[in-house]
């Protein structure tokens, strides 16, 4: 085998390089360029280059990756209510407009970026173009369940309007299922209940003079119906180069107008229901949660609106098939079949975002400055590590997704681990999502990270931090790595403080908003950046372990351990004695008659944990195994020191091996029922909440619509999975 020189520099050495580089003034630098005009995907090619042009200066050869994508983009919109006093529905001269809203989100002197001139309207991502008039309904988050409610309480929707609050679950679902209940349009709005205490009733000054929402804040967002698939709509399953054929969009984005407003723009609307049919806490108790207008008068009527009293709805989009770009970085390591992915994306929907995504740019490009000053000082990784700066997330993870549909064999082959950074620093609490065999590796690496903030002086990241990790679910660009490829995937940032939005001293974060800008960051959001100096160095030092490890740290016990832990979950699910999470309960269809045999499949969870068991066994002897070679090579040992010792060599390689193909194995080729993008047998967006994550979906999904002979043979599924997982790492 491959004998090279010794060259490279000890893991101590890059460590120190890793920790020290990063500066709040050079994130605060790359967000103030990143936040100074609009980056739509498809129109940041500016952008682009720049990045390029950055990381080739620190040392690192970048591509621009290009695609065709099927996207839209805004023309024009209008909303305004309509009432008929004279009652005379046909004469057209007797409607009056009431309310017409006004659609933008206020210029503040405070703010630059929100006065722009070419700043971006007020609209969805893949939303239908359309002109509708016609009465409404209010239809709470607009989950599968609230949608149900109404139509047991003989709420006619069918030619409605539905008006929904954002919250809860994917954007793009609220749409979904109000089309399919032929209702003809949808407007979202952002109730202030979600945010907590941060309306001017408890006196918490809104932005820009104080933390709390501002009322003319506009929630834009993708309406794609992300469950189905994500990447281009119109190419699911293969990459959208120039000339390939393109599908049928049905199915898989609204065919029905939505707008996004403000609640300024919602309370006139809402507040015309009061005593037009039942007010919702007769609807259904859930209802009453977070209905932070009771304050300004809003009652919460369901409605519909009588036939006098209705909203025109007009959404104008122009829907063209257009380039974009990721930008692509390469640091070749000594083994070119081991490759890290790590990636965040650049396309935001408004002229800022400076949370969404640019807290992750920054902190993405000081990791790829770092590692730039690690090579001019000798560094040659281990491993290959790949850098994207994606397009098209907001869309619907269209450039993260593409890449992924065009590398497939490569990655498959090749690829370790995804290290995911979107939303990255909003907010002082830290939060994860991960494949299990990532867990053991964020637990070790935040605890090598000072905190920002320190109540006892020498506080970690860890430290601070709940330790809970989340289950993959998706709404960012690990979904194609996890779901699709099968690499085990990590996700993380800083979010807001739930405990203390808008009233004792957290801000409340404008996501997707004109005041998601570089003025709200350095004033709330991370005043001195030293969260986005923190965020860079946790990614930074997390890469550098899984590039240069001599055994790769992924642990196969700890996933053995939570997958026979979701089996259990599973099985109480079944035996009605599960605690489950609100929203997912409430976005779940109402099941049909049973079909299949209960007790048989109850009785069939034994062989899953026969089958857990098994991995488990496995999976234990697999990581002692390379406990005693990761001994055997030396703590932080440049990888030449064993990469010349044949047998170690050999050794090292095989266990590494099959590391990276551990994931793989649950991965399903003709994909979940009714949505076969989806590989994952284990993980996957819920089908009715989009960004929440369902574990073992196919089985799940089977028992929530009480279809116990689909259920069974997802049993069957994951068993094989789980016997060819544990056979993996004989
Ligand atoms: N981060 C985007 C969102 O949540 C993802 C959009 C999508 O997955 O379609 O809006
Ligand atoms: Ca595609
Ligand atoms: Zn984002
Ligand atoms: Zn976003």
């Amino acid at each position: 085998h491959y004998r090279p020189q010794p060259q490279s520099i000890a893991f101590s050495e890059l460590q120190a390089i890793l920790l020290e580089t990063p500066k709040e003034e050079k994130a605060q630098e790359w967000s103030k360029y990143y936040t100074s005009g609009p980056h739509l995907a498809g129109k940041n090619y500016s952008q682009a280059v720049w990045t390029q042009d950055r990381w080739q200066e620190w040392g690192v050869k970048s591509d621009i990756v290009a695609y065709d994508i099927y996207i839209n983009y805004p023309l024009g919109h209008r909303l305004a209510l309509y009432e008929n006093k004279k009652k005379g529905k046909d004469d057209v001269d007797s409607w009056k407009v009431k309310f017409e809203a006004s659609l933008v989100e206020d210029v503040l002197d405070e703010d630059p970026t929100t006065g722009l001139e070419d700043s971006i309207p007020t609209f969805h991502g893949y939303s239908a173009s359309g002109n509708v008039t016609a009465p409404y309904v209010y239809v709470n988050y607009g989950t599968y369940q609230d949608y149900e409610d109404l139509l047991k309480a003989n709420i006619s929707l069918e030619g409605k309007i539905a008006v929904a609050k954002y919250g809860g679950i994917f954007r793009g679902l609220k749409i979904k299922r109000a089309q399919e209940l032929g209702m003809v349009g949808t407007i979202l709005f952002t109730d202030p209940g979600d945010d907590g205490a941060s309306t001017d009733e408890n006196n918490v000054t809104t932005y820009p003079k104080g933390p709390a929402r501002n009322p003319s804040s506009v929630q834009r967002g993708s309406a794609q119906f992300l469950s189905v698939a994500p990447g281009d709509p119109t190419t699911p399953g293969y990459p959208s180069k120039p000339g390939v054929p393109r599908q049928p969009v049905e199915g898989s984005i609204p065919s029905i107008p939505s707008i996004p407003i403000s609640y300024v723009d919602a309370i006139p609307i809402l507040k015309a229901l009061n005593g037009y049919g039942p007010s919702s806490k007769d609807i259904n108790k859930h209802w009453q949660q977070n209905q932070g207008l009771k304050y300004k008068g809003v009652d919460y009527n369901v409605g519909p609106s009588p036939d006098d009293l209705v909203l025109n709805l007009v959404n104008e989009q122009e829907y063209v098939t257009t380039p974009l770009w990721n930008v692509i970085g390469v640091i070749n390591g000594t083994l070119p079949d081991e490759v890290i992915v790590i990636g965040n994306h650049r396309d935001a929907w408004i002229a800022g975002g400076a949370g969404d995504p640019n807290s992750g740019s920054a902190a993405l490009n000081e990791v790829v400055r770092s590692f730039g000053v690690a090579l001019s000082q000798g560094w040659k990784p281990l491993r290959t590590i790949v850098i994207a700066s994606w397009d098209g997330e907001e869309y619907g993870l269209i450039g993260s997704t593409e890449w992924v549909e065009e590398y497939l064999p490569w990655l498959t082959h090749a690829n370790v681990a995804y290290v995911n950074l979107d939303v990255a620093t909003v907010g002082p609490i830290f939060h994860a999502s991960a494949s299990p065999l990532l867990n053991k590796l964020l637990y070790e690496v935040t605890a090598l990270i000072p905190s920002p903030n320190q109540t006892i002086p020498g506080q970690t990241l860890g430290d601070l931090w709940d330790g809970r990790i989340s289950t993959m679910g998706s709404g960012s660009d690990f979904t194609a790595f996890q779901d699709y490829a099968g690499v085990p995937s990590v996700d993380f940032g800083f979010g807001p403080d739930p405990e203390a939005p808008g009233n004792t001293g957290g801000a409340v974060y404008h996501y997707h908003s004109n005041y998601d800008s570089y003025y709200w960051m350095n004033t709330y959001g991370d005043p001195g950046f030293h969260y986005h100096a923190a965020t860079a160095k946790l990614f930074g030092l997390f890469t550098a372990k899984l590039a240069e490890a001599p055994i790769i740290p992924l642990n196969a016990t700890d996933y053995a351990i939570a997958l026979d832990k979701y089996i259990s979950n599973v099985e109480s699910k079944l035996s009605g004695t599960a605690e489950e999470d609100e929203i997912e309960v409430r976005a779940r269809p109402t099941p049909n008659a049973p079909k299949g045999d209960l007790e048989e499949l109850k009785v069939s969870f034994k062989k899953l944990h026969k089958a857990a068991k098994k991995l488990k066994k496995a999976a234990k002897a697999h990581d002692a195994w390379a406990a005693e070679l990761a001994e055997e090579a030396g703590e932080d040992i440049p990888w030449w020191k064993w990469y010349s010792k044949i047998k170690l060599y050999y050794n090292i390689r095989r266990v590494n091996s099959k590391y990276k193909y551990l994931e793989r194995q649950f991965l399903y080729p003709e994909g979940l029922d009714g949505r076969p993008w989806f590989k994952h047998v284990v993980f996957a967006p819920g089908l009715w909440t989009g960004y929440a994550g369902a574990v073992f979906p196919g089985l799940v999904e089977a028992i929530d619509a009480k279809d116990y002979g689909v259920a069974q043979k997802w049993v069957g599924i994951i068993e094989g999975s789980l016997f060819k997982a544990a056979g993996s790492l004989k």
